[in-house]
Formats: structure tokens, C-alpha cells, sequence
């Protein structure tokens, strides 16, 4: 199957390459395919074929896009908030019509398993929706100084020019959670989606575009050297803001990138969630959390479940009960209606997951199913339960990200509590337990962004995402997203 096999409203807007229609990067507004741009390859991770060839953006047309950025900064900061909500809106509306070719496209080049892209493009759209409220909603504060003196007058601006950067795991809601929100404030943004999933943040940039967005308020390119590209941006001083979201690693560089002009910078980075099984949680309650919080998206999620602790009362049920759901998953494309486990992304991502899983084993984790990559095409690996996991195996410290359940046993709350925290990372976490007073306790013990109680899933458009530690700064969603692009101006005023 190819791009425009599955829908010609997406195919359309697609740049699909030189030879046949490119339109390419979308920069002010214009798609373009500049001379002498090398193609990247876009490749299906369930058959390893390519599927269509975006443009290799260089370090001038990532100038050009900044300048667009530029161009049209004053008119979207001047745009009345009522105009921009109602574009914000439209856009959440045209998503919400164009579910299925959207969710087609992401299980097509994420691989992802249909219904995990259709939840992706409900809650990718749904930023829109919020941020279409919150646009309306900005405001400011005006109070006597405690001295009489003065009056504080504080106003929120838009921050200035920003620079987006998202990766491969969720191709349309990474973006729309930085779009919606910098859009709803009045700025104007240059979108660097992941080389492996670009598709995604193309056919949106048609659909911004459908949807009254100016040109040149969102702009969008492609490119195999994110290194010197997003430097060059960062570089510019009319840009003010850097929100990334991906790995820790990449994370720090950004971070001392950024470092050289004193940008605002909103950071999404990795996760180790530790996942935690009382003796009293109800085992059906804990077992479809689980599945949901390490099968989303086959694993592939920062949110995932990495570290699962079951008490030792509960523990050989719960581990029986798992490995049966997870053994009785189909595995299969992205795009077959019945695949409940797609493809990992690339060849690498499941040879680092082999290496985890081995490495485990050899320290005496025993592997109740999967394990074992199949022959041929694609690059799937299976549902994978171990138990017994040591805290020294690599998989206790490092993301899985595949489907690789890592099972440990632990007595104690405080024990409990403890493994959680053993971590650099902080994003999320999630308790099992029917006895609320115990599952509160615990929620605050764990030094985590966000915490899911008896419940597998924690994103919501309307609550603040983001982590503490080496999971990130700052939020994105709830009423705190919109304030990452937004600057506090005060005023001290004598009426
Ligand atoms: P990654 O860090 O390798 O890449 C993320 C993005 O950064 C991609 O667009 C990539 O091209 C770009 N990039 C890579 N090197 C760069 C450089 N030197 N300068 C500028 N940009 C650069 O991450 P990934 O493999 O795409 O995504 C998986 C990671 O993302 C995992 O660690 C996952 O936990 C994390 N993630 C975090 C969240 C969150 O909300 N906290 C959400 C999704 C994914």
C-alpha cells in the first residue's frame, strides 16, 4: 500500500517527491521543493519499502523559514482572539472529519495499529479544540502595590518566533501540542517533525493551511542534519523559544544550544515509569491498565509502563494473568484492522530491544512469552512478558520503548516507593490499589509529573503533560500549555 493508495484528500497534500507533483517543505505559506534538496526516504516499518520521499531541508531553507516565521509574526500577533480561536476551531473540526485518512497515514509510516492512530488523531485534534478555548481566555492582572505607590499592571504577550521540534512516536499529537497552544498565544512557529514520520505533519500543514491559517504562521521542513538546522535557528534573534519534545539525550544538547541566546525552552523529554500492583487492586482494573499503559502504541509511548511492580500476594496471579493477554495479542501491520501490535519503527529500535531483553535474561529474569524476533520483512518484535527482573538489568534504567513487559516483586509500600524513585527520570507513573487513602499516599511520594490512580492512560489535552528530573520543564495542555508561549509583561503604573 502507498501514500496515495489510501486517500486521495491526503495524497494530495502530500509531497510525495520530484518526479511526481512534489509540493515539499511548507514555508510561508508555499510548498517547495528547492533546487537541489536530496530526497529523505520515508519507509513503511511493516514491509521496509518507501513509501514516499520528502525534501532534505538544508540550513538556508531553515533561514527562509524563520523568516517567514518573521514575516508574519505582527499580523497573527494582531489577529483578535475571537479570529483566532475560530481558525483553531476549524482546525479541530477538519482533524475530527478526516480521522480515518489521518489514522490511515499514521499506522502507515509509525506503523502504530489503527485504533492506537485513531485515539492519536482524536486527542491531536482535540488540542485544537482546547486551545480554540484558551485563545479567548488569556488574561492579564491589575492590583494596587502593597505600597500604594502604584498600580501592577501585568499583560500576556506572545513570546516571539518558535521553534518546535517533535518525534516519531506521535506524529500528529506531539505537533499539535506545541501548534494549538503557540497559535492560541499569537505566535508564529517552524515545525521540525521526526525524518521517520513526516507524512503526518505534512498532510496537517495542508489542512492549517484548508483551515485559514495564514501563511507563514506555521511552517513546516524535513531534514537529515537537525543538528546544524535547528542551530541555525536557534541562532537567529528573532526566535524566542524552543519547545522540544524526544529524547532525554538530544534533550541536553538542545538545552545547551539554546544556552547561547538565553531562550525560553519547553521541554518534553524521556520517561522510565515505574507501574505499581498492590495485593489489594482489583487484578481485571490492574490488568486492562497495564495492557493500556505498555501497549499503547506497542510500547512505543514515554508514558509506557517500563518497570511493572507487583506485590508479592497478587504477584504469580497477576503474571499469569498478563502473559496470557499479552500472548494472545495480534501482531501484524499497523494498517490491518485487526493488528493490536504493529512494527517497531526502525531496524535499530528492535535491536535495542533485543539487547535489553537478553541483557535481563542473562541476569536471571525469566521470560514467560515472546523474546524472539520473527523472520522476514518489517520490523516487528512480540509481546514480551519477563518476571522477575533485577534492579541491575539495563531495562530497569533505560526506556524499553517496544512491548516488553519487565516484571519485579516487591513486600512493602516504602519498598515500593522506593523502586519508583530509583530513577533520573520523572514523567510518569501509575498505582493499582482499591484503597484510595493508600493510592493518594503513594501518588505523592513518587517524584513524577503525572501520576495514573487505578487508571492506564494519563494524556488529556485539558491536564498539564510533562515531567520532573530528567523528564523535562514545563507543561504542555491544560491551562498551563498556552503559558509556555506567552511572556508576562508588567507594567508599574501611576493612574
Ligand atoms: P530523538 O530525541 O532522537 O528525536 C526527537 C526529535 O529531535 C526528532 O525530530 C529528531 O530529528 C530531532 N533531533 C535529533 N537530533 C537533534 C539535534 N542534534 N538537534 C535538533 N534536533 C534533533 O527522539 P525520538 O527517538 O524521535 O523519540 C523518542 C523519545 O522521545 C523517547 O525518549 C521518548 O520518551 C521521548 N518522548 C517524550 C515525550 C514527552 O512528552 N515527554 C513524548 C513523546 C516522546
Amino acid at each position: 500500500m502507498n501514500v496515495a493508495a489510501i486517500s486521495p484528500v491526503i495524497s494530495t497534500a502530500m509531497p510525495i517527491g520530484p518526479a511526481d507533483g512534489a509540493r515539499g517543505l511548507y514555508i510561508g505559506g508555499q510548498w517547495m521543493w528547492p533546487e537541489g534538496r536530496a530526497a529523505i526516504c520515508v519507509v513503511d516499518p511493516s514491509t521496509e519499502a518507501v513509501l514516499a520521499r520528502v525534501p532534505d531541508a538544508t540550513v538556508e531553507d531553515a533561514q527562509a523559514a524563520i523568516e517567514a516565521a518573521a514575516g508574519a509574526a505582527e499580523a497573527w500577533r494582531s489577529t483578535p482572539p475571537r479570529r483566532r480561536s475560530e481558525i483553531l476551531r476549524r482546525c479541530f473540526e477538519l482533524m475530527t472529519a478526516r480521522t480515518e485518512d489521518l489514522a490511515r497515514l499514521i499506522a502507515l509510516e509509525n506503523g502504530k495499529a489503527l485504533r492506537d492512530a485513531r485515539g492519536e488523531v482524536a486527542y491531536a485534534a482535540d488540542f485544537f479544540r482546547w486551545n480554540a478555548e484558551e485563545a479567548v481566555r488569556i488574561r492579564g492582572d491589575f492590583a494596587l502595590s502593597p505600597t500604594g505607590a502604584n498600580h501592577i499592571v501585568v499583560d500576556y504577550e506572545p513570546i516571539g518566533i518558535c521553534v518546535l521540534i517533535t518525534p516519531w512516536n506521535f506524529p500528529a499529537a506531539m505537533a499539535t501540542r506545541k501548534i494549538a497552544p503557540a497559535l492560541a498565544a499569537g505566535c508564529t512557529v517552524v515545525l521540525k517533525p521526526a525524518s521517520e514520520t513526516p507524512l503526518t505533519a505534512y498532510a496537517l500543514a495542508a489542512l492549517y493551511q484548508e483551515a485559514g491559517v495564514p501563511p507563514g504562521v506555521v511552517n513546516v521542513l524535513t531534514t537529515s542534519a537537525p543538528g546544524p538546522v535547528t542551530a541555525a535557528m536557534l541562532a537567529d534573534p528573532r526566535v524566542r523559544k524552543l519547545s522540544f519534545t524526544g529524547s532525554t539525550q538530544i534533550g541536553r544538547v538542545l538545552l545547551a544550544e539554546a544556552a547561547k541566546r538565553v531562550l525560553s525552552c519547553s521541554m518534553e523529554l524521556g520517561g522510565n515509569a515505574p507501574l505499581i500492583v498492590f495485593d489489594d487492586a482489583d487484578l481485571d482494573v490492574a490488568l486492562e491498565g497495564v495492557m493500556l499503559a505498555k501497549m499503547r502504541n506497542a510500547g512505543e509511548a514515554c508514558t509506557a509502563a517500563n518497570r511493572i511492580y507487583v506485590q508479592a500476594g497478587i504477584y504469580d496471579r497477576f503474571a499469569e494473568a498478563l502473559t496470557a493477554r499479552m500472548s494472545a495479542l495480534k501482531v501484524g501491520p499497523g494498517t490491518d484492522a485487526s493488528t493490536e501490535c504493529g512494527p517497531m519503527i526502525t531496524r535499530a529500535a528492535v535491536g535495542k530491544i533485543e539487547r535489553l531483553v537478553d541483557d535481563a535474561v542473562s541476569r536471571g529474569a525469566k521470560l514467560l512469552c515472546g523474546g524472539r524476533r520473527p523472520e522476514g520483512a518489517g520490523f516487528f518484535y512480540p509481546p514480551t512478558v519477563l518476571s522477575e527482573v533485577p534492579h541491575d538489568a539495563v531495562m530497569a534504567h533505560e526506556e524499553i520503548f517496544g512491548p516488553v513487559a519487565a516484571l519485579a516483586r516487591f513486600e512493602t509500600e516504602d519498598e515500593a516507593v522506593a523502586f519508583a524513585n530509583a530513577t533520573e527520570y520523572g514523567l510518569a507513573a501509575y498505582v493499582f490499589t482499591q484503597d484510595l487513602a493508600r493510592g493518594l499516599r503513594v501518588s505523592r511520594r513518587i517524584d513524577t509529573g503525572m501520576v495514573g490512580l487505578n487508571r492506564g492512560l494519563v494524556s488529556d489535552p485539558a491536564a498539564p503533560f510533562g515531567g520532573t528530573k530528567q523528564s523535562g520543564l514545563g507543561r504542555e495542555g491544560g491551562a498551563h500549555g498556552v503559558l509556555e508561549f506567552l511572556e508576562a509583561k508588567y507594567i508599574a503604573t501611576r493612574l
